[in-house]
């Protein structure tokens, strides 16, 4: 995979490959448009530097890439005129007609907008553009070419706003873009962000598929050409070409199903294009009586397509070598929907008539604008549609019969939130197919899924282990946070006023303006969210009332938080912002000095200290307010548990070796367990003392070079 680079065009170039694809092309009105943007422009630079027409005429070039309509190509040659400049959408309509005067205007609009926070902004703008799009589809499509275009030259702004735009794409355009179906669009959103988003992560990915390509090449071409022959043989037409997966998609990949780059397999795939449906089953059992498939890899996405009218075949084979190969079997018009998706409606046609295929798209595009109607506000459907970027979909159907589609994953939960907020809060159990099942049971398509509830229930914390849609996920943290809250601030009145008591002074003291200077002193919003604090724990009723009377010193220290206090010098850690707190490590991540640390605050429980990237952390941590910053300087001497585990082949003389190892580095193994599987491995945990993460890593890179030793990892 090559960056690609990108060369202005000039106006006849521009001309010339419209009416390449429309000969009856309007030269004199485009020719027009042109100039009437460079009059308006003519005052204004890029920040590269650049005259500034060539932004406009290089969305223009994007939109001509896509086939678009010589009206879209003129709206998109004038889309910024009546934003930065003195021009008027009257002047446009004049000229140019009531067509490109909507657009320009739409547009204006879009980029006009003004909002209190980035967030809102964000959510509002994405509304917008959905709004916009219901009215005329292309409105979006200009206004994703202006975007390509701004992520194609991104390098020349300075880095703050780089991350900003990036962001912003990756979040909002792409989705999108996939949402519409857009391919190719989305691949080079996806991809350019990344690029800016995650710099370093980016160039040793490309290195890797690099390498990759080098290594696996000479192997696909050779499978190409087995399938190219076998195709000939039993006359099927089909063009077999290789694809490389996108960088963007590869790091998901590894993101969302946690495992390196080496375990990612479909890196390299190859994609068969025939002419008919029928072909496409046809060239799968060929495919599948070459080769051995891999079960649960095939997916039929020509039955069963995704909501974004992607159809394909996919399936993984075991091939020749013994390596994988991914195949990907669609016709010629799959092809061109999974490239195009909904632009392929306004290429331009002879009679400019709309077929039967795209009047497809256009029912598809209102239905999907009515199931957003009802989510209230903007920034609950940007979850929505932000959270379900690759629908790999379940259709499950309501006891009515009503079909409903949900990502793959998803558990009754989820189909009780798709529902209604109030349906998931309350639902307690469910019925698949008239039986009862598990609430953590994954829908399975054509499953009949009924809830059951009752008005007297709420959500539980477990279920944020197993939802996958990001409305039940959200709406169950948001539930989760407003309980805990006011059982916090009860709680912590109660401890407050028990303290005051107890010295003798009066309750009332929590109502009085003092306690708002005693909150505002913990840097607290209001005296609530003091009590919050005091409840969860955070902060300890003594020290409220030491500021509250500060005359009052307390000399006397429970016993335990003397204790803490001794084992906190003892092995250095600091707690921010707090003084006397009880603490203990956590037993899931097992943190060593040099990780970078958080702690989770729980009352009577003092704080537990996690990894930053503790898995565990996220299902704990729904409400920030219970996070507290953490230190942890080591101690000259001073040694801490620390595990790790190590899959080696299961071969005599491995684990001594290891011991001699951990030996050699001072390091004392203070446990070991030992697995093996039937496949010849053995899985080691072990348990062992060490300084700190830098001695931690040393020792696990040393392990992992050992001979027979096959991973190793925290
Ligand atoms: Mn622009």
């Amino acid at each position: 995979m090559s960056e690609k680079k990108y060369k202005l065009i000039t106006l006849d170039e521009l001309t010339e490959k419209i009416a390449r694809y429309n000969p009856d092309i309007d030269t004199s009105l485009l020719r027009k448009a042109y100039y009437f943007s460079h009059e308006a422009h003519c005052s204004q630079k890029r920040v590269e530097g650049t005259p500034y027409i060539d932004h406009p005429l290089s969305v223009a070039s994007i939109l001509s890439d896509m086939r678009m309509d010589t009206t879209t190509i003129i709206a998109g040659l004038l889309h910024d005129t009546v934003e930065d400049t003195e021009t008027n959408l009257d002047d446009i309509e004049e000229i140019f007609g009531k067509e490109v005067a909507f657009l320009v205007g739409a547009l204006t609009k879009l980029s006009k907008m003004k909002f209190r926070t980035k967030e809102e902004a964000q959510a509002e703008n994405f509304r917008k553009m959905f709004l916009a799009m219901a009215e005329d589809i292309r409105v979006i499509l200009i206004k994703f070419a202006d975007r390509l275009h701004n992520m194609r030259t991104l390098q020349y702004l300075p880095k703050p706003k780089q991350r900003r735009i990036a962001k912003e794409t990756l979040e909002i355009y792409a989705p999108l873009a996939n949402r519409l179906g857009i391919g190719w669009m989305r691949i080079e959103f996806e991809d350019l962000s990344f690029k800016y988003l995650y710099p370093d992560v980016y160039k040793s990915l490309l290195k890797k598929v690099a390498k990759r390509r080098e290594q696996q090449e000479g192997y696909i071409n050779e499978v190409a050409e087995l399938v190219k022959e076998k195709l000939k043989e039993y006359n099927i037409p089909g063009e077999v070409s290789g694809r490389v997966k996108h960088l963007y998609g590869i790091y998901r990949k590894m993101q969302m199903q946690k495992i390196p780059f080496e375990q990612v397999y479909d890196v390299l795939g190859l994609r068969i294009i025939t002419d008919t449906k029928f072909h496409c089953y046809e060239i799968l059992g060929l495919i599948h009586s070459l080769w051995k498939p891999i079960p649960g890899r095939f997916k039929d996405y020509i039955a069963l397509p995704k909501s974004n009218m992607y159809q394909s075949l996919h399936t993984s084979v075991i091939g020749p070598k013994g390596e994988r190969v991914e195949f990907q079997i669609r016709t010629e018009e799959m092809h061109r929907i999974a490239e195009e998706g909904i632009a392929a409606h306004w290429i331009y046609k002879e009679n400019g008539k709309i077929d039967t295929k795209d009047a497809r798209y256009i029912k598809w595009l209102r239905e999907l604008i009515h199931s957003q109607k009802d989510l209230k506000d903007a920034k609950e459907f940007l979850e929505v549609v932000k959270g379900e970027v690759v629908p790999e979909v379940v259709y499950v159907f309501t006891p009515r019969g009503e079909i409903k589609e949900l990502p793959a994953g998803s558990t009754p939960v989820d189909f009780a939130y798709s529902i209604h907020t109030e349906v998931g809060h309350r639902c307690i159990g469910a019925k698949v197919n008239g039986r009862i099942v598990p609430l953590r049971y994954q829908l399975q398509s054509g499953d009949t899924v009924e809830i059951i509830t009752s008005p007297s229930h709420g959500p539980s914390r477990d279920w944020l282990k197993f939802v996958v849609t990001q409305r039940a996920k959200s709406r169950i943290k948001q539930w989760i946070r407003t309980e805990e809250r006011k059982q916090s601030l009860e709680l912590g009145h109660r401890i407050l006023e028990a303290e005051l008591r107890k010295r003798g002074l009066s309750p009332s003291l929590i109502k009085s303006e003092t306690m708002e200077e005693v909150a505002s002193s913990f840097s607290m919003k209001s005296v609530d969210d003091l009590l919050v604090s005091i409840g969860y724990g955070k902060v300890s009723e003594k020290q409220v009332i030491n500021k509250l009377i500060p005359e009052k010193k307390e000399t006397e220290e429970p016993q335990i938080k003397k204790a803490a206090r001794r084992e906190k010098k003892a092995k250095g850690i600091r707690i921010i912002g707090i003084d006397d707190i009880l603490y203990h490590r956590a037993k899931c991540c097992y943190p060593v000095p040099g990780d970078q640390l958080i702690g989770f605050v729980t009352r009577g429980k003092g704080v537990t200290i996690h990894r930053k990237d503790c898995p565990n952390l996220e299902r704990l941590a729904v409400d920030d307010a219970r996070l507290v910053d953490v230190e942890w300087v080591s101690e000259d001497g001073a040694v801490t548990r620390a595990r790790l585990y190590v899959e080696t082949v299961d071969r005599p003389g491995i684990l001594a070796n290891l011991s001699t190892l951990m030996s050699s580095m001072n390091v004392n193994i203070s446990n070991l367990e030992v697995k093996t599987t039937s496949d010849r491995r053995a899985h080691l945990t072990f348990i062992i003392e060490v300084k700190d993460r830098q001695q931690l890593s040393a020792l696990a890179q040393k392990i992992a070079s050992t001979d027979g030793v096959l991973g190793v990892r925290r």
